[in-house]
């Protein structure tokens, strides 16, 4: 895990009760006597979701539709300070800070996730896109329950769902920085195993009753999977990037899959980027990887990092 990340260890279920006492429904002692939540219970994913970003982000009424998405809030505050590194590798080792840095965050979803916790750590302001109307949606509540957060992020409709940038970034628009957690699996076949591996890890099964795995652990089926998984929606950005090459000082995704990677750097190769990073997270068992990648040459860098200062 991230050194800055807030979230190393167990989590103290005490503290979060206190801070959310909604919370506390959910929690008791499992089967190995310690006191936790029943982590294959949505619903108590989700209240443990909205403690933890009630105690560390300050954030009210944080609530997501049944079944979309419920992002693991440490996972997804390594992929932000993995990036604000790699930013800040790129700027005399400091992070960029402040309104000023503008991200995009393509795929906001639901839970408005990326947004919270890169405005609460480092002040960017973001502008989160989606396809999905009803994600929108929720996302603006969030964003009405909690004004501190709203004066800096803005959210865009993707109405063409090929398109990634096309049509939600302005021809003269700049970013510092987009960010992405990409539909990973190619079908709902794939996703629904992916689940049903959840599952066992669980040490449960799902029943004969639950055929429907993803509605368990979340996720509507477009936030899953989309026709060729991953390498196929990494690699439209990647193509529509050159479009927009030098819009952007650097574009990153998450990348689930190893395999996926020799494909997304032949794209990145075919589309002539400038540069090209990869960073690994690790989360116990769990491997994952940022690939991220600009088309600014170091003159042009040069130039652009001076709005940083
Ligand atoms: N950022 C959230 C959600 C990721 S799920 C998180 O990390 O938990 C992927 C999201 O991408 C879904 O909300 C899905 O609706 C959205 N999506 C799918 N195709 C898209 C496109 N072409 N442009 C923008 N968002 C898209």
């Amino acid at each position: 895990m991230h050194p800055r990340n807030r979230h190393p260890g167990r989590y103290d279920f005490r503290a979060l009760v206190a801070a959310s006492p909604e919370l506390a429904r959910f929690v008791g002692k499992n089967a190995h006597g310690d006191i936790s939540i029943d982590f294959a219970n949505p619903e108590a994913v989700k209240a443990l979701n909205g403690a933890l970003l009630k105690s560390f982000y300050g954030i009210s009424g944080w609530d997501i539709p049944q079944g979309y998405l419920c992002p693991p809030i440490p996972g997804r505050s390594d992929y932000i300070h993995s990036i604000a590194d790699l930013l800040a590798d790129n700027n005399d080792g400091r992070i960029p800070r402040g309104d000023r840095v503008r991200v995009l965050d393509v795929g906001v979803g639901a839970s408005l996730i990326y947004p919270i916790i890169g405005r609460s750590e480092y002040e960017w302001s973001f502008v989160g896109t989606d396809v999905d109307d009803k994600a929108l949606a929720s996302a603006r509540r969030i964003l009405e329950a909690n004004p501190k957060l709203a004066s800096g992020i803005e959210l865009r409709l993707q109405s063409v769902p090929e398109n990634i940038l096309k049509g939600v970034v302005q021809p003269d628009e700049r970013f510092d920085l987009v960010v992405c957690n990409p539909p990973f699996h190619s079908s709902l076949e794939e996703a629904e195993q992916g689940s049903r591996r959840k599952w066992r890890n669980l040490g449960r099964a799902p029943s004969a009753s639950t055929r429907k795995p993803k509605l368990n652990f979340g996720g509507q089926s477009g936030e899953l999977w989309c026709p060729g998984g991953e390498v196929a929606f990494i690699g439209r950005m990647i193509d529509e990037s050159a479009v927009f090459a030098k819009n952007v000082f650097c574009y990153s995704s998450l990348v689930s899959k190893d395999s996926s990677l020799d494909d997304l750097y032949e794209r990145l190769n075919q589309a002539e980027v400038a540069d090209t990073a990869t960073i690994e997270i690790l989360h116990g068992q769990k491997k994952s990887r940022i690939v991220a990648w600009t088309f600014l040459n170091q003159n042009e860098q040069d130039q652009w990092r001076k709005r940083w200062t």
